[in-house]
């Protein structure tokens, strides 16, 4: 009966609403879902999952999401 957490299942029923922004390191109050603004935006971008955890080519995602930011921003 021991459930195990983990192992790269998508879903499962997360109902509590978290106090902080799950991705790494961050730990600010969420305004966008779980996250907070700019980590909800990182997760619209793909750039971490509904955990806040980083997928296996983050820093390629990252370059591609900063390019596109400054797209944006010029
Ligand atoms: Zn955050």
């Amino acid at each position: 009966m021991a459930k195990e957490q983990g192992g790269g299942q998508q879903g499962g029923n997360v109902v509590a609403l978290p106090t902080e922004c799950p991705a790494e390191g961050c730990g600010k109050k969420p305004k966008r879902s779980a996250f907070c603004e700019e980590h909800f935006v990182w997760f619209k971008e793909g750039l971490i999952n509904r955990k806040g955890e980083r997928p296996k080519d983050f820093d390629k995602k990252y370059m591609a999401f900063q390019m596109r930011q400054k797209k944006k921003a010029a």
